[in-house]
C-alpha cells in the first residue's frame, strides 16, 4: 500500500489550485511538488489524486534532505554486504543519511546551505541541487505522461514556496510540456502567485501549504458528522506543534471548538492533534 505521507498538504494545495484556477474544468490535470526537507510530488486528475511519490513509508521518491528516494532494491543487499550492516541500520543509513547531505558530500540537508556552498564553488552542494532538481523534473515527466498532460504544476513547502533558483532548475527543460516561467514572477516567495508567462500553456503556480488548516477542516468535518450521528455536541481540538508533541502541554497551535446539536461527548481522539509544523513559519 503507499501512504503518501504529505498527503494533508497536496490535498490543501490541489484543491486550493482549483479554486484559484475557477474549477475543476480549467484543472484536470495538476501536478503538486511538495519540496521541503522531506518531498514529494502527487498527480492529480479531476480533483483526486492518482498517483504520489511516496510510498509505504516515506523513504520512496525523489531524493530529500536526508532521504535516498527511489533506489534500486539491490542496493541496500550490496550495501549490507560490503559494510556488514544490519537491515535495519541500512534503513537507518537511507533514511537519516543519504539525500542531499550525502550527494553533497555531508555539506548539509538543508537547502539554503547548499545554494550558499554552491555558490561559492562547492561543486558536490552543486551536484545535490542539479539531482534534486533532475529527480524533481523527471517525476514530472512522469505524473504528466501518466495524467495524459498536465494543466498546472504546483510548488509548494520549504523549498518549493522559497527557492526560485531551484523551480527555475526544475521547470528547465520542460518546456516540451508547454511550461514557460516568467523569471520575474519566479523571484517571489512565500505567496499565492502564478509564475509562467501568460502565455504558457502549463499554469505553475506557487501555493503556500497550510497542513493545519487542512487538518481543522477534516477534524471539524469529522466532528459534525459524529455530532450529526447524535454523538456529541461539542468537540474541542487543541492544535499543538510538531516540537511539543507527545508532551501534552506544549505550546498550542490554534484552538477550535465546534458547537454541534446534541449531547455532550466529547471523544477524546479530537481532543490533540499533532500538526506537522507551526502555522506561518518564516524562513530567512
Ligand atoms: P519544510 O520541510 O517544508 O519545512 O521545508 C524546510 C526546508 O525548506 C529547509 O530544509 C530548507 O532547505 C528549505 N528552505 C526554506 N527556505 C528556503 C530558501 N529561501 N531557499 C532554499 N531553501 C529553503
Amino acid at each position: 500500500r503507499r501512504y503518501g505521507f504529505h498527503g494533508t498538504s497536496h490535498r490543501f494545495v490541489s484543491k486550493r489550485c482549483i479554486e484559484l484556477m475557477g474549477g475543476v474544468e480549467n484543472a484536470h490535470r495538476v501536478i503538486v511538488c511538495h519540496l521541503g526537507n522531506g518531498s514529494s510530488l502527487s498527480a492529480v486528475k479531476d480533483g483526486k489524486c492518482q498517483d504520489t511519490s511516496m510510498g509505504l513509508s516515506p523513504l520512496a521518491g525523489v531524493p530529500m534532505g536526508t532521504r535516498a528516494g527511489d533506489i534500486d532494491t539491490c542496493v541496500a543487499q550490496f550495501i549490507m554486504n560490503k559494510y556488514n550492516m544490519s537491515a535495519d541500520d541500512c534503513l537507518t543509513m537511507l533514511n537519516k543519511k543519504s539525500g542531499v547531505l550525502a550527494l553533497s558530500d555531508g555539506v548539509s540537508s538543508d537547502f539554503r546551505d547548499l545554494d550558499a556552498a554552491a555558490e561559492k564553488g562547492n561543486e558536490a552542494a552543486q551536484l545535490a541541487l542539479d539531482k534534486f532538481a533532475y529527480e524533481v523534473r523527471k517525476y514530472i515527466g512522469a505524473y504528466a505522461a501518466a495524467l495524459g498532460g498536465v494543466d498546472c504544476i504546483v510548488f509548494t513547502a520549504g523549498v518549493g514556496e522559497n527557492s526560485g533558483s531551484m523551480r527555475a532548475s526544475i521547470c528547465d527543460g520542460l518546456e516540451y510540456l508547454g511550461v514557460k516561467l516568467d523569471a520575474e514572477k519566479n523571484k517571489l516567495r512565500g505567496e499565492e502567485v502564478i509564475i509562467s508567462t501568460p502565455d504558457s500553456k502549463v499554469t505553475v503556480w506557487v501555493i503556500p501549504t497550510n497542513e493545519e488548516l487542512m487538518i481543522a477542516q477534516d477534524t471539524a468535518a469529522h466532528g459534525s458528522s459524529h455530532a450529526h450521528h447524535g454523538h456529541a455536541e461539542q468537540v474541542h481540538m487543541l492544535l499543538h506543534c510538531q516540537g511539543c508533541a507527545g508532551n501534552g502541554k506544549g505550546h498550542r497551535a490554534d484552538q477550535f471548538k465546534i458547537k454541534l446539536k446534541t449531547g455532550i461527548v466529547i471523544p477524546p481522539v479530537y481532543n490533540s492533534i499533532t500538526i506537522p509544523r507551526p502555522q506561518g513559519k518564516i524562513y530567512p
